[in-house]
């Protein structure tokens, strides 16, 4: 680890929100990953409009972290700095139809702050548990609705640091995927237009969706949900099935019995285990049905 390097972050950054050689276990939903070089919480735009061109500057790779929920870390960990928001990263505001998260916030919180509200649209996100910015860089969707339907805007940072506002339209929404997949740009806040709604009804249709996810989804397993994205004309789920797969398992992952789309850490799985089971279920279904399966969950570091 170069020393100057943290020298200089740490006039960036406050005490106590930089840590090393951190286990990122602890901060995916899979509980798996070996170890961060850096991690660093975020609490201001403006320690990122300095920090992201230095890191630029020095050449020094980084990954923004929501929730973990969609994400693999290899079992070697990630050579690189880990960027989190924290603290006022994560707040929530409303205002009439609108509603303004800061990119760090839950998307659980977001739509339980809508329902409280009155404001109707983002029921089908209330059992995703994802980070709002995360939700919006995967177009996060459930049930028929989709982050695409409830955006207006987002503020993001470019490589550079620049910061910019990108609207709905230029954000190119696609299934599971945004312009920011593809483009070095941090999601900052997220302004979401809702409609005004009855709030009963509203709760009623999160508790609906929340008992359909308990009752369908291996909730009790650690997971990142979904492990394919859905190929055209097919479900990943019943094709993995239909290819025997049910149960399939290496080490401690594991296809679920309940639900064959998911990809479950049974207790000590390794992210290894993770990704041979992966890449044994794309072999078996292309083989078998000659679909591929194009994974939805991001892989990084070393396995
Ligand atoms: C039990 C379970 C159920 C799930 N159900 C669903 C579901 O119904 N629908 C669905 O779509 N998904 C589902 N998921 C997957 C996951 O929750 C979503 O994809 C979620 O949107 C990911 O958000 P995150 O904050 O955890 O992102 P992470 O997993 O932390 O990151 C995902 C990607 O987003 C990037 N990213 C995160 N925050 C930022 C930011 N601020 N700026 C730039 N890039 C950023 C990361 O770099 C990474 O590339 C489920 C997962 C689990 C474990």
């Amino acid at each position: 680890m170069s020393a100057s390097k943290y020298d200089y972050i740490q006039t960036l950054i406050p005490d106590g929100r930089i840590f090393y050689n951190v286990s990122m276990k602890e901060y995916t939903t899979f509980r798996v990953g070996g170890e961060a070089e850096c991690l660093i919480l975020i609490q201001k735009e403006e320690e990122l409009e300095k920090l992201v061109p230095y890191l630029k500057q020095i050449e020094q790779e980084y990954f923004i972290l929501g929730n973990g929920s969609n994400l693999l870390i290899g079992d070697k960990g990630y050579q690189g700095i880990i960027l989190k928001m924290d603290g006022p990263m994560e707040q929530i505001t409303v205002d009439g139809t609108r509603i303004t998260a800061k990119a760090g916030a839950m998307l659980s919180r977001v739509a339980v702050t809508a329902r409280e509200n009155g404001l109707t649209g983002l029921e089908f996100a209330a059992g995703i548990p994802g980070s709002i910015g995360g939700g919006v860089v995967m177009n996060a969707g459930a049930y028929g609705g989709e982050m695409k339907q409830v955006v207006e805007s987002v503020r993001v940072m470019d490589g550079e640091g620049q910061i910019t506002t990108l609207d709905n339209d230029t954000m190119e929404f696609g299934y599971r995927t945004s312009i920011i997949r593809n483009r070095p740009f941090i999601v900052l806040e997220i302004v979401l237009r809702l409609a005004e709604g009855n709030r009963e009804q509203i709760g009623a249709r999160m508790e609906e969706l929340s008992q359909l996810r308990r009752s369908r989804q291996p909730l009790e397993y650690a997971s990142a949900g979904s492990t394919f994205k859905r190929p055209e004309g097919y479900f990943a789920g019943k094709l993995i099935m239909d290819a025997g797969l049910r149960g399939f398992r290496i080490g401690g992952a594991q296809v679920s019995d309940k639900h064959c789309g998911f990809i479950v850490n049974t207790g000590k799985a390794t992210a290894a285990d993770i990704r041979e089971v992966i890449e044994e279920v794309q072999e078996r279904v292309k083989e078998r049905f000659h679909v591929s399966l194009e994974p939805e969950i991001v892989f990084l570091g070393e396995f």
